[in-house]
């Protein structure tokens, strides 16, 4: 079962206008129709265009809104309004201990930006914002800025997990692909979404050979001696779930020839090789083809 939390968000995978429900509502919906049928739901956007919830959760995952990447793996979001004094470190005290994953500011009248020490892997029920004699966006042009002394408002808006709830790797991956393409680093972000679905790959074919009655050993065994990600993908999936991804999608949207695809270019980057046209278009497409053939996987694996 894959995290409720990564359902919540879709978005038109034409205009990109989005919807995002809660965590509650989306286990209600899965409660009453099943998991399958849910993500495999035609949704038809204002704008026209018909797509499946599953193609409108990836392309929310593609897009910026680097919200959703976060939602996906922290089971807590708190939010707030911080008083800053312009000088003065101010410590917001959250109702719980917990792990604290990441933290947005919203500066609108002042500049502020959090203290770094709140990045430990120790729960914890506080963090700091530190503030200075800047405008809002960080410059020093003296005619907007607050003083020392003088206060303003933050909002803050916090991801969080309460420490209990693993987080499966390929989701981990997820976020830093998301985040690498934020950031401009196309060839790293395709590296990472190539090791996103192999990651996801493996656990699944782990699963599936455990639930043949083998044992840990036994399968960790077999993965780790097969060399190539195409036996992996191609013949033991198929062994094991009676569909490899050589059946996905058809004809021109071929899931799998999109994938075998982002294989050649991953290779091409980890062996140093020139790639053509290494840009975000480049970059969301190798994240998007990842999450095709991992949405394909596992919508074909559940029962209901
Ligand atoms: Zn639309």
């Amino acid at each position: 079962m894959i995290l409720r939390n990564i359902f919540t968000d879709y978005e038109c995978t034409q205009c990109g206008k989005g919807q995002g429900r809660d965590v509650e509502y989306i286990e209600w919906e899965i409660s009453k129709h099943g998991e399958k049928h849910f993500l495999s739901e035609m949704i038809e956007c204002k704008c026209g265009n018909k797509f499946n919830r599953y193609e409108g959760i990836i392309e929310s995952f593609v897009s910026d809104n680097i919200y959703s990447k976060w939602r996906a793996f922290c089971d807590i979001t708190l939010a707030g309004e911080a008083n800053i004094t312009i000088g003065k470190q101010c410590k917001i005290v959250i109702p719980k201990q917990l792990l604290i994953s990441k933290i947005f500011l919203t500066n609108i009248e002042g500049f502020a930006s959090l203290a770094p020490e709140f990045y430990s892997h120790i729960e914890t029920d506080s963090f700091n914002i530190v503030s200075s004699e800047v405008n809002s966006e960080g410059s020093s042009d003296p005619s907007n800025y607050k003083k020392i002394g003088e206060n303003h408002k933050v909002d803050w808006f916090l991801f969080g997990k309460s420490g209990d709830k693993p987080v499966e790797t390929w989701l981990l991956l997820l976020t830093q692909a998301s985040e690498q393409i934020l950031h401009g680093q196309y060839n790293i972000a395709i590296l990472t979404s190539e090791m996103m679905f192999e990651s996801f790959l493996d656990d699944s074919l782990n699963k599936q050979l455990i639930s043949k009655g083998l044992s840990k050993e036994a399968s960790y065994t077999i993965l780790e001696s097969m060399r190539s990600i195409y036996d992996k993908a191609h013949k033991l999936l198929k062994d094991l779930t009676g569909q490899g991804l050589q059946s996905a999608g058809k004809g021109k949207n071929s899931i799998n020839a999109e994938w075998q695809e982002l294989v050649r270019v991953r290779n091409k980057i980890a062996h140093g090789e020139q790639v053509e046209e290494l840009n975000k278009e480049k970059a969301e497409w190798a994240l998007r083809t990842a999450l095709k053939a991992i949405f394909f996987i596992y919508i074909n694996s559940l029962t209901d």
